[in-house]
């Protein structure tokens, strides 16, 4: 989350657009003349200039940041941000698909990850503490109330609540950015030293007359945690555009929880949870017990269970990839709805950096973003865990050499008939 201003939170500027066709129409042509600007002026510099322009935290393990609030963990992820979303023309949504999703395939959890999102809050907030705890729970139990997730605090590991945490899904910390942001988060598939929530100390500075509060802050930053993108980036908002990597959960919403107040959204400062942001995640999810949902809302019908089969596992071990190759590993036969994880470690002393693509029903295209799942990091260490999609049967794995990889993989499936 982004305030408004530099060093002060403002309410929402400019004039809030009715979504009429014109102004759709008009918001796209505006978009599209600010994306080619864009372009155009980056269009001879270099990657090393274009990292320059970016803030990234000066702490060990910082990120870049894009976007107000969207970070990268990973260099080889910001320049290929730099060099296929700043340079070129950016690829047109797919109309009518599944979710607002990013760079990467469909950011969200599985079917057993979903169920156990596991959290430190830092003993190093200090006297604040209990405030950002008392925060957390309102903010996950604002999602868990209405889709199929469960955010679980895990107490006794505060006092080592650090991105090398393994015992926690993710971990709560603060940071004092000055402002850059009020609050960040991270993506579901993101690797463990990637996924933290991190407070600004600006986030304890808010006019306490005002309606932005931290509980409001961490709605935003845990909807990015559960993988939905900025509301803002959709054309009818008319400013603040990111890109076109994001698929349509509902019809635009101004008032989302997602959509930054500043960016011609609809809502106030409050940071509340809307009927079509509740709807969505429970359309991704599945609902909450208890929770009514509006099957009109959702653009696409929820992701099927797991099946009820056990899994099997085979292992590729001592591979090799050379620089700029692919290789392929099956396919797979799986069963719709069960899991499929491909797991990958660097073999030997200089397993360099191959890279891990998988898609279902045909092999992955990296060229033309064509995968379900793409880590994308420095380094052998690589992971998928999805759930293999409705009316889909086969599973493929590529390897690409990023650069020469030496690697072991393990590939858990559940065949299918
Ligand atoms: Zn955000």
């Amino acid at each position: 989350m982004r305030g408004g201003g530099a060093s002060k939170i403002r309410p929402a500027t400019g004039i809030a657009v009715s979504a009429t066709p014109e102004a759709i129409e008009e918001a796209q042509a505006q978009v599209l003349r600010k994306d080619r600007a864009q372009r155009a002026a980056w269009a001879n510099k270099t990657f090393e200039e274009f990292e320059r322009s970016v803030f990234k935290e000066s702490f060990p393990g910082g990120k870049y940041i894009v976007n107000g609030d969207v970070a990268f963990a990973d260099r080889k992820q910001l320049q290929e941000f730099f060099e296929t979303r700043i340079k070129q023309e950016p690829p047109q949504t797919r109309p009518g698909q599944l979710i607002v999703a990013g760079v990467g395939g469909d950011k969200i959890w599985n079917n057993t990850q979903k169920k156990q999102i596991s959290y430190c809050v830092s003993t190093t907030f200090g006297a604040r503490h209990p405030s950002v705890v008392t925060a957390m729970q309102g903010a996950t139990g604002a999602w868990s109330q209405v889709a199929d997730v469960a955010f679980v605090y895990v107490a006794s590991q505060n006092a080592t609540c650090t991105a090398s945490n393994a015992n926690v899904v993710f971990d709560v910390n603060p940071v004092n950015v000055h402002g850059q942001y009020l609050a960040r988060a991270f993506f579901p598939n993101e690797p463990r030293a990637g996924r933290n929530v991190l407070i600004d100390e600006s986030a304890f500075q808010l006019d306490p007359a005002g309606k932005l509060t931290l509980v409001g802050i961490l709605r935003h930053e845990l909807g990015h945690s559960l993988g939905w993108r900025h509301e803002h980036t959709r054309p009818e908002s008319g400013t603040c555009f990111e890109d076109n990597d994001w698929k349509p959960l509902t019809s635009y919403d101004r008032f989302s929880v997602m959509h930054y107040p500043q960016c011609n959204g609809g809502g106030d400062w409050s940071l509340t949870l809307t009927n079509f942001d509740k709807n969505g995640a429970a359309c991704v999810y599945g609902k909450a017990p208890g929770f009514v949902a509006d099957p009109t809302i959702c653009l696409t019908p929820p992701l099927s269970g797991p099946s009820a089969c056990g899994p099997q596992t085979q292992a590729f071990n001592d591979q090799r990839v050379a620089k700029g190759e692919e290789k392929m590993h099956g396919p797979f036969t799986v069963s719709p709805g069960s899991r499929f994880e491909v797991k990958m470690v660097g073999d030997g002393t200089a397993p360099g950096d191959p890279d891990l693509y998988v898609r279902f029903d045909q092999p992955p295209q990296r060229v033309t973003g064509g995968f379900a799942c793409r880590p994308y990091l420095s380094g052998p260490e690589e992971s998928c865990a999805l759930d293999v999609p409705a009316g889909q049967t086969r599973a493929f794995v590529m390897m690409h050499g990023y650069a020469a990889g030496a690697y072991d993989l393990i590939v858990t499936f559940t065949a299918g008939q």
